[in-house]
């Protein structure tokens, strides 16, 4: 069975559609992944078998392989986002959870690559939570 998810960049040059079921999805805290995404880690799913279609924007799409390794990463050439990158010749296709604007049902499978996580990165759901922008006094 196929599932059909779909998603789109920040400044909207971009949209694609993924039909794959998700298999895996892994919270990658490798230190590509967090210079890559300027954050704590990649939130990425993977899909073994699918098909990846740009519905728009295709044109706008770099792709990003670090050499002498197998970190690749799709972004957008206009705004930086984070898109879908296939998988080698295997098929399969790594959708970054966040460019989705389907729901998202599965849960994370993993948290990987924890020996490389950020300085920062530690029992941060203690940390004060604002519903938006904090308060000047913050
Ligand atoms: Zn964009
Ligand atoms: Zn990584």
């Amino acid at each position: 069975m196929t599932v059909p998810h779909a998603g789109s960049c920040l400044c909207g040059a971009v949209a694609f559609e993924v039909e794959g079921a998700f298999a895996r999805f892994y919270l990658c805290h490798c230190s590509h992944c967090r210079k890559g995404t300027g954050s704590a880690h990649a939130s990425n799913l993977f899909a073994p078998v699918a098909t990846l279609r740009w519905v728009r924007g295709e044109e706008e799409v770099r792709v990003f392989r670090l050499p002498d390794t197998r970190h690749a990463r799709s972004f957008c050439s206009a705004c930086g986002s984070a898109l879908p990158t296939p998988l080698g010749t295997s098929g399969g296709v790594m959708v970054p959870a966040g460019a989705l604007d389907t729901p998202v049902t599965k849960r994370p499978d993993a948290h990987i690559f924890t020996d490389s996580r950020a300085d920062w990165d530690e029992a941060l759901e203690r940390v004060p939570k604002q519903p938006s922008w904090p308060s000047k006094t913050t």
